[in-house]
């Protein structure tokens, strides 16, 4: 086996939504944000899961990531597209039942003529600057809009994962001045505006990070577990060097393994000589430059050679090792490779 093996948790992932549904306040739908491929972990399986124990609201990135969930999970859930209605969308919103959370007036005027009567949301900006219409557009074109009965109304938070940031609550008060007489179901809340408290949650929820074990959900239970096969093992003497330009020289005799994954498979370039690998609990340091399709890893402190090692595991989380890279878990997770080999566990009901 020449390739990693990457594991998704699926019980964990269910048990992560169930928990972010207990905290979402009563009469609160909690949805789940499933672009980017399931953050990485395969969006087909992902969205099964989360169907079979009654998820029937989900929200990706673009029409075609829409398209993929709705020949997996058939007719009944909604999707809803971030990206609204873009040139070129229409037949696969129209034909799919696509929910878009159109953005601007361009996107309402498209959406209007070309699929009159078609479901539709609205994305409001409340102060991130990235997607929704700002608050005089709104004013001009609610009337217009409501009208035509969205399916809901969206903001999205900048800072929610930094509770303090008094972001939080500026964009709140905008939300809802923008929303408060609209009569239309709301959602403000990702992962971080769930913690934040009931008066953020609104009438439906979208974790994305916190289901796959992610911060800011300090509480979530690990969902990627990836192993890394030993390709071969050497003993490096004192004063010899492991790696491309040389840039880790063992100290003492050294025993190194080098193991199949690279940078080319989502093992950042900017792990090298940092973070970890574990077997059997220990922590094995990666040493030298990461390459293409391969790392080295000093497992002197093992004392043995094993068949593979984890860099994903109980001990070393998805926001561990996005530290140890300097990023965050979101990378991590959606730059997972094309070569591993993936399987599931659990994700049965129960
Ligand atoms: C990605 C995204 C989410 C999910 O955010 P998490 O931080 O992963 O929970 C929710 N809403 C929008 C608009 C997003 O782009």
């Amino acid at each position: 086996m020449a390739t990693g093996t990457l594991s998704i948790d699926l019980d964990a992932l269910v048990s992560n939504w169930r928990a972010l549904n207990e905290m979402s306040a009563p009469g609160t739908e909690t949805g789940a944000v499933i672009k980017a491929d399931g953050y990485g972990l395969g969006v087909a399986r992902v969205a099964m899961a989360l169907a079979r124990v009654g998820v029937r609201r989900f929200f990706v990135a673009t029409a075609e990531e829409g398209a993929a969930v709705r020949e997996v999970l058939g007719r009944e859930p909604r999707i809803h597209v971030f990206s609204g209605h873009m040139a070129g969308d229409t037949d696969m919103i129209g034909d799919l039942d696509l929910i878009p959370m159109l953005n601007s007036i361009e996107q309402l005027t498209r959406h209007f003529e070309a699929l009159p009567g078609a479901a539709f949301g609205i994305q409001l900006d409340t102060g991130m600057n990235r997607l929704g219409l700002e608050p005089a557009e709104w004013a001009a074109v609610a009337p217009l809009a409501l009208g035509q009965g969205p399916a809901l109304i969206m903001s999205h938070l900048a800072s929610a994962d930094e509770p303090e940031s008094p972001q939080n609550a500026d964009q709140l008060r905008v939300f809802r001045e923008m929303t408060d007489e609209a009569g239309v179901p709301r959602s403000l809340s990702a992962t971080g505006g769930i913690l934040l408290g009931a008066d953020y949650h609104f009438d439906v929820t979208r974790p994305g990070i916190g289901l796959y074990g992610g911060r800011p959900f300090a509480d979530a239970r690990p969902v990627a577990r990836l192993a890394l096969p030993v390709v071969q093992a050497r003993t490096v003497t004192p004063g010899e060097a492991v790696g491309y330009n040389a840039t880790w020289m063992a100290p003492e005799e050294r025993l190194i393994a080098t193991v199949s994954g690279g940078y080319a498979d989502g093992l950042l370039r900017s792990l090298s000589n940092a973070g970890a690998l574990y077997a059997d609990g220990v922590a094995c340091p990666l040493v030298g430059r990461v390459s293409m399709d391969l790392i080295t890893v000093d497992i002197t402190a093992l004392g043995y050679v094993p068949g593979s090692l984890d860099i994903l595991c109980p001990e070393q989380t998805v926001d561990d090792l996005a530290d140890a890279a300097g990023t965050i878990g979101y990378e991590v997770l959606t730059s997972l490779g094309a070569r591993y080999r993936r399987s599931s566990i659990g994700g049965s009901l129960s």
